[in-house]
């Protein structure tokens, strides 16, 4: 069984970060970098390290941002790595999807009836799997223990 999760909203606060979308727009990924965790990533991290441990795959299923021209996609999933190995250094993840805006994630993801955390409902409802909002992220997976 493999857990992926959302990044942007889900355990990236991409939307506290000022002026995010006006920089989105001028193809800037910094927002992407400096975004602060919404989490707290060291429990995240621990919690996701003992999954593993019992079998769990781990994944990454996120998107760039919307009408992004190549280039830009590509900087944003440049940031996003960085935001993961900075923030999750401890996590092997088994899967790191980062696609063009829009991408169906149930078609992304190598196991889509798999758990799936995202702040998007429209992505939740499309998922084929159990899929979860962000609230009560660390609560949860303490129960796939
Ligand atoms: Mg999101």
């Amino acid at each position: 069984m493999t857990i992926y999760f959302d990044m942007d909203g889900t355990i990236a606060n991409l939307y506290g970060v000022d002026d995010w979308l006006p920089r989105l727009r001028s193809y800037d990924p910094t927002p992407y970098v400096v975004a602060e965790p919404l989490l707290r990533l060291s429990s995240l991290a621990r919690l996701l390290n003992k999954l593993q441990k019992k079998g769990y795959r781990l994944g990454i299923i996120s998107w760039g941002s919307m009408n992004a021209p190549n280039f830009y996609d590509e900087a944003v999933a440049a940031a996003k790595l960085f935001w993961l190995n900075r923030h999750l250094p401890s996590v092997a993840w088994d899967e790191i999807h980062i696609t063009a805006y829009g991408i169906p994630k149930e078609e992304t993801a190598e196991e889509p009836d798999g758990i799936l955390f995202d702040d998007n409902k429209g992505i939740r409802d499309a998922w084929m799997g159990t899929a979860y909002d962000v609230d009560n992220i660390l609560e949860i997976l303490k129960g796939l223990i």
